[in-house]
């Protein structure tokens, strides 16, 4: 077996199991079964949660030869999950480049009516029809061929929110929704990216507030543990001490999300606390948001105003409390 050419990490494959993605497969395939499968699909969902898992394995069971379905093992099958079938072309950014090229969409649109290799189909998939990394010249070289993909052809469009592809190429494709997984598909996924037990994954994602793409990242590994150094750390502030302020603010800045987290935080502190002593938590955890939003609005620093909320909302109640 040869090493995989896709672009993606082997765990974006997993979600190919989930029940979601393969009750979505299941009617993509009855419809071209019955030949109304639309040429030019785009599928939505977040990245690595299973939208190209299911663009894979629509692309395998459109070009199987065996007809083998959903989850066919057969050599094609398989070389399609490895992103090394010549019918299956991946157009993704090269390693070199922020965005799609208009060689690349030219080759694209060159070579359409070359019939399949040794499949039934060709099939080409888009990663992503965002703009960018798809937009300016190549966005437009595409533009007729998704309009009407020859009929032995497929489009497939990755995407995660359709209001940053252009208009111009959304109208073109017909709009699929990837279903969310279910908690424990989301725990194995979390395990097998982070090389973790399915229990630690869970942690994870409770730690990062449900947010699998948190969860997934680097240093995601790492969440469990920030949220208790926060929460001690947020603890300790807000009873007066400066130097837990300090150390707070500057660990939010170090954390993707760390708003969020702190936040997560101050809820946690608030839900143990309850009633009076609840409340000062989140009243931290509003100002912490509040002191966020003017951050991105008037492009100030996370650390200092971080340490302007928390040191207001210590101050508020006077120390030790
Ligand atoms: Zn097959």
């Amino acid at each position: 077996m040869s090493t995989s050419q896709l672009p993606w990490p082997s765990s974006t494959l997993l979600p190919a199991e989930w029940v979601g993605v393969q009750r979505l497969l299941a009617r993509c395939l009855e419809l071209n079964d019955s030949g109304t499968l639309p040429g030019t699909l785009m599928v939505v969902g977040p990245p690595t949660l299973g939208r190209e898992a299911f663009a894979l394995e629509l692309a395998a069971a459109l070009v199987c030869r065996d007809l083998g379905g959903a989850g066919c093992a057969c050599g094609a099958c398989e070389r399609v999950r490895r992103g090394v079938h010549p019918d299956v072309e991946i157009v993704s950014v090269a390693a070199d480049k922020t965005q799609i090229s208009i060689e690349q969409a030219q080759g694209v649109v060159e070579n359409i009516t070359q019939l399949p290799y040794e499949g039934r189909r060709r099939v080409f998939i888009v990663d992503s029809c965002h703009t960018p990394p798809l937009g300016g010249d190549a966005a437009s070289a595409l533009l007729k061929t998704l309009e009407e993909p020859p009929p032995s052809v497929t489009f497939v469009l990755l995407a995660a929110n359709p209001r940053r592809v252009l208009p111009t190429i959304a109208s073109r494709a017909v709009q699929l929704r990837v279903p969310p997984p279910s908690p424990d598909e989301l725990a194995a996924l979390v395990a097998a990216a982070q090389g973790c037990s399915d229990e630690r994954a869970a942690e994870l994602v409770t730690a990062a507030g449900g947010d699998v793409e948190l969860a997934l990242r680097e240093g995601g590994e790492r969440l469990p543990e920030t949220l208790l150094a926060l929460e001690e750390l947020a603890a300790a502030a807000l009873a007066g001490d400066g130097l837990a302020i300090l150390r707070a603010a500057a660990t939010l800045k170090d954390t993707p999300s760390g708003i969020g987290l702190a936040t997560a935080a101050l809820l946690r502190l608030a839900g143990g606390a309850g009633g009076a002593g609840g409340e000062r938590f989140l009243d931290a955890a509003a100002a912490l948001l509040a002191a966020d939003n003017r951050r991105v609005v008037l492009h100030l620093d996370l650390e200092s105003v971080a340490v302007g909320a928390l040191a207001q909302a210590a101050a508020k109640r006077g120390p030790a409390a």
